[in-house]
């Protein structure tokens, strides 16, 4: 204890055990994250993540535990070796799983990867005999097929999961933050003997941000997950406009704070005969093509949605654009561009009129429409 420097401590076993302890905290909350998605969305895709995150828990308590213990035995640096690799396998699948519904045909794969991890491993016990030559040198060899087949699996990665997942800039600086901790460490084994102490402290250090990135990866999963069921709520899933109850809400907000808005209601013409005659998929088809020209028309003055079976309203909260106008460009784009024609009714809030009403108005103006010849824009 005499001559322990500074330095010692933050090198030696000291300044280890406190970096895996912090480690572990982070790996901790990353599993809260992810206990957390499994419980919203009740999928079993995400349990391969919960274990994996066990595993890398495991593994950093044993580092701390090797640190005190000093000398190991070889099933302890065989088991070590094992989950270090398995937690990688199964942190890949975690993370495939977190952006695919996972198929047959993905087990097989999963289970072709943790059956080849289990063969690689047997490597460590049987390192061929003409290899070995001191007793030193087989104690070197015997991990370094384990060690080898990570790098395989950095290259496997790569080329399988970052083109089937999201965030791959994160991913991607996940694999590349591994696979220099990785080689550092074997430079450091291999062509240091294990001594040089700067090498150790980057191998320390660089998984820190491997795991601050994980976590932030999977804390960004989680925010997507809820933002698209959020979205799913207020959306109607054929034509990807607001539903009505969404849309009745956003209209009941403009006009309490009197704001001068416009309803557009727009309803397509003689829309049972299309069913009828060409049967119901074509109708749906049809209804998507004029629910787009409504998006592309008003998406930056406007909030549209669909309000019932094949008709389709639209708030406009730009001042600046007249409610006439816009409607005639959306009568005269569906009757060019599709099958089908619309017949529309606007109506300009004006003072004493309720959410509900300004919408009746529209509506209104649109059965003038219809009953006066259809395919056109009528004013309330
Ligand atoms: P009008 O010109 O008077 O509007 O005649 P119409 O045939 O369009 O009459 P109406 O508006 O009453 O008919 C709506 C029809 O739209 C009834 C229903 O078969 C059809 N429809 C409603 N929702 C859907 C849908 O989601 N998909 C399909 N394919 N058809 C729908
Ligand atoms: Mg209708
Ligand atoms: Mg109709």
């Amino acid at each position: 204890m005499n001559n322990q420097t500074i330095w010692d401590l933050i090198f030696g076993p000291a300044g280890s055990i406190f970096m895996h302890s912090m480690l572990i905290v982070i790996i901790l909350m990353t599993f809260l994250v992810s206990f957390r998605l499994l419980l919203s969305r009740r999928k079993i895709g995400y349990f391969s993540m919960i274990i994996a995150l066990f595993i890398l828990f495991v593994q950093h308590a044993q580092i701390i535990e090797k640190t005190l213990a000093q000398d190991i035995t070889p099933v302890q640096e065989f088991i070590a070796l094992l989950i270090k690799v398995l937690a990688f396998v199964m942190l890949n699948i975690g993370i495939y799983q977190l952006y695919n519904a996972t198929r047959k045909r993905d087990f097989v794969v999963f289970a072709f990867f943790i059956l080849l991890t289990a063969a690689i491993s047997l490597s460590y016990w049987f390192a061929p005999a003409w290899l070995q030559g001191s007793e030193d040198q087989s104690k070197l060899l015997r991990p370094l097929g384990m060690e080898l087949y990570l790098f395989l699996l950095l290259f496997l990665s790569f080329l399988l999961v970052n083109s089937r997942i999201g965030q791959n800039g994160k991913y991607q600086l996940m694999l590349t933050v591994y696979f220099t901790t990785h080689t550092i460490h074997m430079a450091n084994v291999y062509l240091f003997d294990s001594k040089q102490i700067a090498l150790k402290f980057l191998e320390q250090t660089i998984p820190f941000v491997f795991y601050i990135v994980l976590f932030l990866f999977i804390f960004e999963r989680v925010i997507e997950i809820m933002q698209a069921i959020y979205n799913s709520s207020i959306t109607d899933g054929l034509t990807k406009l607001y539903n009505r109850k969404y849309f009745y809400n956003r209209v009941t907000q403009y006009v309490q704070q009197r704001a001068p808005v416009s309803v557009i209601f727009s309803d397509i013409d003689n829309f049972k005969k299309l069913n009828d005659t060409k049967g119901h998929h074509m109708g749906d088809q049809v209804l998507k093509q004029v629910a787009q020209i409504v998006k592309e028309e008003t998406e930056d003055s406007g909030i549209c949605g669909r309000y019932g079976g094949e008709e389709m309203v639209v708030l406009v909260t730009d001042p600046e654009v007249d409610a006439a106008g816009l409607s005639e460009r959306i009568r005269s784009r569906v009757e060019a561009e599709t099958i089908v024609t619309v017949s529309m009714g606007y109506s300009m809030l004006k003072k004493g009129v309720n959410a509900e009403e300004l919408i009746k108005q529209a509506d209104e103006a649109m059965y003038r429409a219809k009953t006066t010849g259809k395919n056109k824009v009528v004013g309330f």
